[in-house]
């Protein structure tokens, strides 16, 4: 077998970065070892930056997510007492969609599966090897058991935190960076009319809450949890009442509903330099892990194969290096502009039992509250950035 880019990991990173090639004319396989039912049900990010979702609308994938999707113009910000709204058209002009990563993932498998690049489910044993030469490969078994090798011009390492594509960048140099948080977030679905029209952020003396959606009758909510706290301790009335007592304001209720989904998602900053190991490229959470605060997880992995896509063709159809060889530093700076920014977000909601901490917590919340100029450092950041940053 061979291709111009091999890709690893099929999430929205891989998914994307084929799409946006065969575009350009660029031919790619991409290898995923889940199934596509596996993939298309993976329940994790939900809010779409303006530039995601001009991407995906410029890559043919706009349509669904148009009609499905819900744009928003803001959020609220909360501590007891005092619920505040942030307009982020009146802030910095743009807007965030809610449109749930399983449907991203959904429209990009099926564009792929309608006449796009080969897409491989279920591998397994996948290795990119020879990736300090000219002519790199992927070793991998397929669904039905066989060995093969899939010759390439360049493998893009989109395959997630646990994936294979980091470690054979690293082993060859480089640098990491990680910071994990004392908290974790219970998330869950329910099947309930959400009860307010833009995401509320709260804290909370007991801990951070947040009430966002997937669609008019899906609600999706989390709660500042224990990271050592199991799923186990945490029944559906004991949720909802964590949800009631931090969410509370005068006169407003959480609706609530049948719970279909619950799981405790551990938070962590991480990022890997540099992105680049002679003809593997990485992207997405394969290079760097933000805490889910400032929602900025899906939109980066969208941002780095947006540039990838470009420095890729570049090279590819023109034989000119100095885009590749720019990618890593500058998809770095965004990386840490959005890693700065969700650890913010983090620590300004997420109480750590110090009474100290606190006090300092409720005075950035309430300048963020009264200044316009505070709330709109939060808008552009939480809107997203321009990608070329
Ligand atoms: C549990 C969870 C909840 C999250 N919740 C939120 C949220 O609420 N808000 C938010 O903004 N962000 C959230 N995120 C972050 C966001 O979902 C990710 O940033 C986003 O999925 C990154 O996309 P990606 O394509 O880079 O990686 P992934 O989506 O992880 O995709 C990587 C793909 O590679 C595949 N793969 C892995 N190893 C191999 C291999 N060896 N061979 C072949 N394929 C392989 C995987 O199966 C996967 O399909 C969450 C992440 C997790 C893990």
């Amino acid at each position: 077998m061979r291709t111009q880019v091999g890709i690893i990991g099929a999430g929205p990173a891989g998914l994307l970065l084929s799409r946006l090639l065969a575009l350009r004319g660029i031919d790619s396989v991409v290898l995923e070892n889940r199934s596509r039912e596996y993939v298309e049900a993976r329940i994790r990010a939900g809010i779409l930056e303006q530039h995601t979702v001009d991407t995906l609308t410029d890559a043919g994938l706009g349509d669904r997510l148009r009609r499905e999707g819900l744009e928003h113009r803001g959020i609220h910000l909360q501590h007891p007492g005092t619920r505040h709204t942030l307009d982020f058209p009146e802030l910095c002009g743009r807007t965030v969609w809610v449109y749930g990563q399983t449907e991203v993932v959904k429209d990009l498998v099926a564009a792929q599966l309608a006449g796009g690049p080969p897409l491989l489910f279920e591998v397994s044993d996948v290795r990119p090897e020879d990736v300090d030469g000219d002519a790199p490969r992927i070793r991998f078994t397929d669904a039905d058991g066989t060995p093969q090798v899939l010759e390439c011009d360049v493998i893009a390492g989109t395959d997630g935190f646990h994936g294979v594509s980091r470690p054979v960048v690293t082993e060859a140099g480089g640098r990491l960076w990680e910071r994990t948080y004392p908290y974790a977030w219970l998330g869950i679905l329910a099947d309930a009319a959400p009860a307010t029209d833009e995401l509320i952020y709260a804290w909370h003396p007991e801990g951070f809450a947040l009430y966002s959606m997937r669609s008019p009758s899906v609600s999706r909510l989390y709660l500042q949890v224990d990271p050592a706290d199991s799923i186990d301790n945490w029944s559906d009335d004991r949720i909802w009442d964590g949800l009631s007592r931090r969410l509370d304001i005068d006169g407003w209720t959480v609706s609530t509903g049948p719970v279909t989904e619950k799981s405790i998602l551990p938070m962590r900053s991480f990022v890997s330099a540099p992105m680049r190991r002679g003809r593997l490229f990485l992207a997405g959470d394969a290079a760097h892990i933000v805490p889910p605060t400032g929602a900025k997880g899906l939109n980066l992995a969208v941002a780095d194969v947006t540039l990838l896509a470009t420095a890729l063709t570049r090279l590819l159809r023109e034989g000119r290096t100095d885009l590749v060889d720019a990618y890593s530093d500058t998809a770095l700076r965004r990386v840490w502009r959005c890693t700065h920014f969700s650890w913010w977000m983090t620590s300004m909601l997420h109480t750590t039992g110090d009474d100290f901490d606190a006090e300092l917590q409720l005075s950035q919340l309430r300048r963020v509250c009264s200044s316009e100029a505070a709330a709109r450092e939060l808008a552009e950041n939480y809107t997203g950035l321009p990608i070329e940053g």
